[in-house]
């Protein structure tokens, strides 16, 4: 036992011998089935982490897969932007129906909720941590097949909250060329290997800028380092995307779901395959 324990295992990651051996995961709503649940971690915000999870879910939605989104994402919630979605979440008695993008991805956001999405969400760890399990719990999920955990940045108080309360079947990492340098991506490794969670692949955002004249890759951010990253921890499938401002546009403009790219194809396969 820790010489910090505070005798509450549920905020606690520590494996000692004392452990409470309680499960803490949460319940659906009755009335939903989720087959599959992946987690999109980054370890800081701002490495693409949101656009990552959007273009995973539209990937398999476009398989033919009935793919959700829940925005995990309390504080800066991006998905109903990347996805245009200006209607508003509302409840049956059964619990909360998510929205439907325009390809038929059902998503739930605190912005769905709010009255004003630009409304700041100035909640204490515990209230956000809330907000997701019933995310999980009060949300109507119905019939899918994959579903795509927008999880906040770093390894924090919520993440701990989603990988003991959801039963998430693996997770994919976001990075930046310049987070892969820093040991920011070993602790979201080392979060994932502390909590039992495969990781399924990691995605190098921003990895190159191609030329639009000549086709030339330029490493803004210097050589990739992801192959060594990913060796290192043993994991098999990487992905690179390029800084592209056609992505940029469509996720400003609420149109991710008409990108085109291969870039996260093998990934989509391997979660395809889970
Ligand atoms: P996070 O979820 O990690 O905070 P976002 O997915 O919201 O990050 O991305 C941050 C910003 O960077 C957004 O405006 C997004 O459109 C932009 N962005 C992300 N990835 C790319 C990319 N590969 N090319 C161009 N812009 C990108």
């Amino acid at each position: 036992m820790s010489e910090e324990c505070t005798h509450d295992c549920s905020s606690c990651s520590a494996d000692c011998s004392s452990r409470d051996k309680q499960d803490f995961r949460e319940a659906l709503n009755p009335a939903s089935s989720v087959k599959k649940v992946i987690g999109v971690v980054s370890g800081k915000g701002g490495v693409g982490k949101s656009m990552v999870t959007s273009m995973l879910s539209v990937l398999m939605q476009r398989k033919g897969h009935n793919t959700a989104i829940l925005d995990a994402d309390i504080t800066g919630p991006s998905i109903p932007k990347a996805f245009g979605i200006n209607t508003k979440a509302y409840a049956d008695n059964r619990g909360l129906i998510p929205v439907p993008s325009k390809t038929g991805i059902d998503i739930m956001s605190i912005n769905l909720l709010l009255d004003n999405e630009t409304d700041p969400v100035v909640w204490r760890g515990p209230v956000i941590g809330g907000t997701v399990k019933q995310f999980w719990t009060d949300v109507i999920w119905e019939d899918v097949d994959f579903m795509f955990v927008d999880m906040p940045p770093g390894t924090g108080d919520v993440p701990l909250t989603v990988f003991q309360s959801l039963p998430v079947d693996g997770i994919v990492i976001v990075t930046s060329p310049q987070e892969l340098v820093s040991m920011i991506v070993t602790k979201a490794v080392n979060m994932a290997k502390l909590m039992n969670i495969p990781i399924i692949g990691i995605v190098e955002n921003m990895s190159y800028f191609e030329c639009d004249s000549c086709s030339k890759r330029h490493y803004i951010y210097g050589e990739s380092h992801i192959d060594e990253v990913a060796a290192a921890n043993g994991i098999d499938t990487i992905a690179a995307i390029p800084m592209d401002r056609k992505l940029s546009s469509a996720t400003d403009a609420g149109l991710i779901e008409l990108f085109e790219g291969p870039w996260l194809d093998e990934l989509a396969t391997k979660i395809e395959n889970l």
